[in-house]
This record gives structure tokens, C-alpha cells and sequence, in this order.
């Protein structure tokens, strides 16, 4: 109770205060610093996706700022030799704005990574940009672009539907619940169904040659996953699994450990904090954690 009081009142205090609850699930500010958090996931036996920070941009100025912040990360994966890859949110290209203008900032860089050798996932948003980030998939794809992928989310109702319109293509996926709030109508809210719709989808994925990105933290699916590779004899350059920064650092050990490919999603930049107050929301718990941590400082 307390913990989500807390949670749901920080939007109401400066943002330094609520830096001190969000740094755990952020890199740093700067892409240096994202670089040497990379650095140290990869000595734990991490690989990584570099997020830049910042979405719903509303204005060409800024969304032409934002690709060029894109080819900075792909820069400094390359100049520092990372196991690494892009993650991009489109509305932070454009998609807003006009989805012409979006594509052709999105396509700028998924053609600069492929001249580099990178990869580049398209991260995905609330329901008024499904159709549509999906499209730019296709479109690019069409484009012979091989170095790109997306990600379904579980608590959509269209996802199955979603996921079979793109055979075709055999594509890289990542499959995670999804974040935002969506409309009853549009999303399952109830947590066993969500569960339920992960497992159709993740058999879907591997029954169909997709390479399975299983990005959750949840250890009944994290287990359910395990089981199914097992089952399935998934070979290992057709899954990974796939963790955000911050969040249950002993799951992911252990899997590494386990002998899977863990990916880590970094994200930097001065733009953390609509990123952190969903986190934060997802699991209120942490923010009581944290408040305890603060004032039992000595
Ligand atoms: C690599 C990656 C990429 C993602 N990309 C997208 C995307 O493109 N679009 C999208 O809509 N969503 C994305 N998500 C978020 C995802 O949709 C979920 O909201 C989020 O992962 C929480 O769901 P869960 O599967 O971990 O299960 P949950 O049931 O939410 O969590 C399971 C357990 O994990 C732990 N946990 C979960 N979150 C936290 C937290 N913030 N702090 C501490 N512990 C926590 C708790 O112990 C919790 O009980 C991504 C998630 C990952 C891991």
C-alpha cells in the first residue's frame, strides 16, 4: 500500500529526488557511461541492446536529433567492439509526426548498421503504433534489410494474428508481456491470460524457425521457457533470453550460468525519466525498497 502511494505520488517531486528511485534501471545520462555499463554485463557473461532514451517526440527537429543519436550508439558499439545492438522506439523518430518521415529516419539507420554489422530492434509502443511499427518491419524487410527486428506483446489480443502475418519473413523477435495500459478491448488484463498467450506465442515462435528473443523476468515463464528449449531442442542460435537493466540480477546469473544467451537492455540518456516512472510502477515493491535503503543510510 505504502509502496504504491510512494510510486504513484513521485511524478509529483522534482526530478532529482525521483533520479534517486530510477538509477538502478539506467545506465547513466551519457552514452560513455552506457558503454562501460555494457562493459561490465559482458565481463558477467552478459551481451547487450543500447536504448537512447526518449519517446512521443513531437517535433522533426527533435526526432532528427534523436537518429543521429542513434548512429552515435551504433559508432561506439562498433569503436568499442560491444557485443551489442540498437534498440529504437519510432515514436522517438517520428512515427508521430508522419509515418513517411519516420521510415525514412528509421531506414537511415538500419542502413548504417548494416553497412557496420549491427542490428537493430524495433521496440513497441502502445496500440495507436502497432499497425503501424509493424508496417515499417515489413517495409523494410521488403527493402531487403536482414539486420532488423521487432517485438510482440503478449497482453494483445491481435499479437497471434500479428506474429503469423509475419512467416514470411522468419523473423527475430522479441517476445515480452507489453508495458503500457491498454484498453480492455485491445489487451488481456488478467495475469494468467497474458501467461497463457506468452506460451502460445513462444511455440508459435520456435515451431516456426523464428529466432526467439524471450524477454521476461517472470520465473514461471522463465522456467516454461527452459522446459520447452529442452523439449523442442531449440539450438542455441535460434533463442536468447532477455532482461532489463536493474531488474532480477540473479535470475539472469543464473541462466547465464545455465549455459543461455542473456541479452541486457541498457538504456542512457537525459530523457530516463518517462522510462523509469514505468518501471517504477511495474513493481512498486522496489520503491519502498529503495525509500527504506534512503533513510536507513548512515
Ligand atoms: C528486454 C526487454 C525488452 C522489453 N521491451 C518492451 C517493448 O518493446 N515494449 C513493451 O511494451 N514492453 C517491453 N518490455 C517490458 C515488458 O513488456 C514487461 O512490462 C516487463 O518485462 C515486466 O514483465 P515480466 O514479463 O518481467 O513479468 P512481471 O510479472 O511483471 O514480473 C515478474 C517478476 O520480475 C520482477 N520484476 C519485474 N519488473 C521489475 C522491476 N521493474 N523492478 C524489479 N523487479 C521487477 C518481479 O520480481 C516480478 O515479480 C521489455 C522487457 C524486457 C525484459
Amino acid at each position: 500500500m505504502i509502496n504504491k502511494l510512494i510510486t504513484k505520488t513521485l511524478p509529483l517531486f522534482p526530478k532529482s529526488f525521483v533520479y534517486l528511485f530510477a538509477k538502478k534501471y539506467i545506465a547513466g545520462a551519457t552514452l560513455e557511461e552506457a558503454v562501460k555499463v555494457c562493459k561490465l554485463l559482458e565481463a558477467k557473461g552478459a551481451c547487450t541492446t543500447i536504448d537512447t532514451l526518449g519517446e512521443f517526440v513531437n517535433s522533426k527537429q527533435q526526432a532528427t536529433k534523436e537518429t543521429k543519436m542513434s548512429f552515435a550508439v551504433l559508432d561506439a558499439i562498433k569503436e568499442n567492439s560491444l557485443n551489442s545492438y540498437l534498440s529504437i522506439k519510432p515514436t522517438s523518430l517520428g512515427l508521430e509526426i508522419d509515418i513517411h518521415f519516420a521510415y525514412s529516419n528509421i531506414k537511415r539507420i538500419v542502413s548504417k548498421a548494416k553497412e557496420m554489422g549491427l542490428f537493430v530492434r524495433l521496440d513497441m509502443e502502445n496500440t495507436p503504433y502497432t499497425s503501424k511499427t509493424l508496417d515499417i518491419y515489413k517495409k523494410l524487410r521488403d527493402e531487403q534489410f536482414d539486420n532488423v527486428g521487432f517485438v510482440i506483446q503478449a497482453y494483445l489480443k491481435r499479437s497471434m494474428d500479428d506474429i503469423k502475418s509475419m512467416s514470411k519473413f522468419t523473423p527475430s523477435t522479441r517476445l515480452c508481456k507489453g508495458i503500457y495500459n491498454e484498453s480492455p478491448s485491445l489487451a488481456y488484463k488478467d495475469r494468467e491470460k497474458i501467461r497463457d498467450n506468452y506460451k502460445e506465442l513462444l511455440n508459435y515462435m520456435f515451431e516456426n524457425g523464428y529466432y526467439t528473443c524471450i524477454a521476461t523476468h517472470d520465473d514461471l515463464l522463465l522456467n516454461y521457457a527452459e522446459n520447452l528449449i529442452k523439449e523442442k531442442k531449440i539450438s542455441k542460435d535460434k533463442y536468447e533470453f532477455q532482461m532489463l537493466l536493474g531488474v532480477t540480477e540473479s535470475l539472469r546469473a543464473k541462466l547465464i550460468a545455465n549455459g543461455h544467451k542473456v541479452r541486457v537492455y541498457t538504456p542512457y540518456g537525459i530523457d530516463w525519466y518517462g522510462y523509469s516512472i514505468r518501471r517504477l510502477n511495474e513493481n512498486p515493491q522496489m520503491a519502498g525498497h529503495i525509500v527504506k535503503s534512503i533513510f536507513t543510510r548512515k
